[in-house]
């Protein structure tokens, strides 16, 4: 009989899922372990009382790259989630002033205009411009970087002046835009990288622009519910989702990872493994020591970290009326971005971000009241900040600084339901290194080619998907790595 080949996935995140049903549907015998009680891991579902809460992401954009993924697994996306575009994209509030972006261009620069007057025209150019760097950055996020000769490949050649990699993202941005707060507007994407607009690498000037262009959307029930669709696709194919399955060991012989060890004792031998647990994390703890050299647990230290995020789960017993997603702008806003990423202090006036989903799905919480989800960035672990001592008290002072916006006025009195989650707790129960919940930082020393490899570059069967590898955090990214990482998996074949 014929060998059916096998690959056995540490971890159900969004990536681990992906690449679950990519392989499942090319006829892999696919193992899929999740720590967990659900799966998700980051983008998995908060529940509290009567009313549900994404985790972690909310921005869902691009969604024809999970669509491609479904196809490819013989599926449809829509066949089991409802998406919702959204307009306006988002609410930015600077102090008193309130700008509303939208993806309909025409009323963005009437937009514009009221706000910011002189500046529909460097829009115009930016989306133009965009549109041309755009298609040539997207070749780079599909092929793996694995030798460094990649970079003579002419895709990279052709991108080499679209890439920004001597600007930073703010640097780029003023090339557009004369107004500081509309710089803002187009430059904190930078924090889906856990990144300072100030040190990220111009090329990601492209994350508002695909926001611009192809919108934002909401999944009914959360993006959450992606991350469900997925595992059941991946059952439907014949693959296994173990749930509360801790891998404890990656057994390595001879340079070959040929075992999972679980923390049961059960020991899963497989063709191939794939990572899709926080790299770092797994780097450092589900290795024999010695097993690694280049990301040993020392190396992966002396590594760069995303920020992290303190965020609050709040069942509140009122509607808000305000749009889904909310963003506060620090009064200063580059001091608040420089004391979270280079200083590593908490700011007295820091940034947040309020989601309110409740408003457009019934299904979160009950008719009349919301599943508020607030999310502040802060700094990661590496600063000097005891988070089980001031976790109340932080949370104390941010509800009382929300309270001070009029549509959250009183807000303390109408919470019924809450969960609080600091940089600590994600280190504590969700294995994020660091609690940098963005990974790795994507600094051009850790990008491409200098990031972990999709084909694990210490061990010949083992793979990488997920925000650790290329091409790199958030959503998008973490389907091309599953697309590229089971591309490799496939050609072996
Ligand atoms: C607060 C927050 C907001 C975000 N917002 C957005 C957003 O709006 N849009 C966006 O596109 N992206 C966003 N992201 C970034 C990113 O998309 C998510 O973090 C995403 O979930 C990362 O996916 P992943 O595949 O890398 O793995 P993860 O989600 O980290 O999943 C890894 C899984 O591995 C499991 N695991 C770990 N160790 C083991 C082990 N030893 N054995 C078995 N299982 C194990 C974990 O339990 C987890 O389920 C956000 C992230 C956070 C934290």
């Amino acid at each position: 009989m014929e060998h059916q080949p096998s690959v056995a996935i540490i971890g159900a995140g969004p990536g681990g899922l992906a690449a679950a049903m990519l392989l499942a549907a090319n006829g892999y015998k696919v193992q899929v372990f999740e720590k967990h009680h659900q799966v998700g891991g980051r983008t998995s579902r908060v529940r509290l009382g009567e009313y549900l809460f994404d985790r972690g992401p909310t921005f869902f954009m691009m969604p024809h790259l999970l669509e491609e993924i479904f196809h490819s697994s013989g599926r449809n996306l829509s066949d089991y989630v409802k998406l919702t575009k959204l307009d306006p994209l988002y609410r930015l509030k600077f102090g008193n002033r309130e700008f509303l972006p939208t993806q309909d261009r025409e009323q963005m620069k009437h937009r514009l205009e009221a706000l910011f007057p002189g500046s529909a025209a460097g829009y115009e150019r930016f989306m133009d411009d965009h549109e041309k760097k755009f298609a040539h950055i997207v070749p780079l996020l599909q092929r793996p970087f694995a030798q460094l000769t990649d970079y003579l490949r002419w895709s990279v050649m052709k991108a080499l002046p679209y890439l920004h990699l001597h600007e930073t993202v703010y640097d780029h941005l003023s090339r557009y835009f004369k107004y500081e707060e509309l710089k803002y507007a187009f430059a904190f994407q930078a924090k889906y990288l856990g990144m300072s607009a100030w040190d990220c690498p111009g090329t990601f000037s492209i994350l508002s622009y695909q926001e611009h262009k192809y919108g934002l959307f909401h999944v009914e029930g959360g993006l959450n519910r992606l991350c469900a669709a997925m595992a059941q696709v991946v059952e439907e194919l014949g693959g296994e989702v173990q749930l509360n399955a801790p891998v404890e060991e990656v057994v390595v012989e001879r340079g070959k990872a040929v075992a999972l060890k679980l923390t049961d004792g059960t020991s899963v031998a497989a063709d191939e493994i794939v990572i899709n647990a926080d790299f770092s994390t797994a780097a450092s703890n589900l290795f024999a020591p010695g097993v690694l050299k280049k990301y040993s647990a020392e190396k992966v230290a002396n590594k760069k970290y995303s920020c992290s995020t303190f965020m609050m789960y709040l069942g509140v017993k009122r509607t808000f009326d305000i749009p889904h997603h909310n963003i506060y702008f620090a009064g200063d806003y580059k001091r608040n971005v420089d004391e979270m990423t280079k200083h590593k202090v908490l700011s007295e006036d820091a940034s947040y971000y309020v989601h309110n989903p409740s408003t457009i799905d019934s299904t979160l919480a009950p008719q009349g009241k919301s599943a508020l989800y607030v999310l502040m960035p802060v700094p990661n672990l590496q600063a000097d900040v005891d988070w089980n001592e001031h976790k109340q008290a932080f949370r104390d002072s941010f509800i009382a600084r929300m309270e001070q916006q009029p549509e959250f006025a009183g807000l303390s009195q109408d919470i019924e339901e809450e969960m609080v989650l600091t940089p600590h707790d994600w280190m504590a129960e969700h294995d994020v290194y660091r609690g940098a919940t963005f990974s790795m930082a994507h600094s051009l020393d850790q990008m491409m080619y200098f990031r972990p490899h999709n084909r694990f570059e210490e061990l010949s069967n083992v793979y990488l998907v997920g925000g650790g590898t290329h091409p790199g955090s958030g959503l998008p990214t973490i389907f091309e790595s599953a697309k590229i990482s089971t591309q490799l998996i496939l050609q072996k074949q």
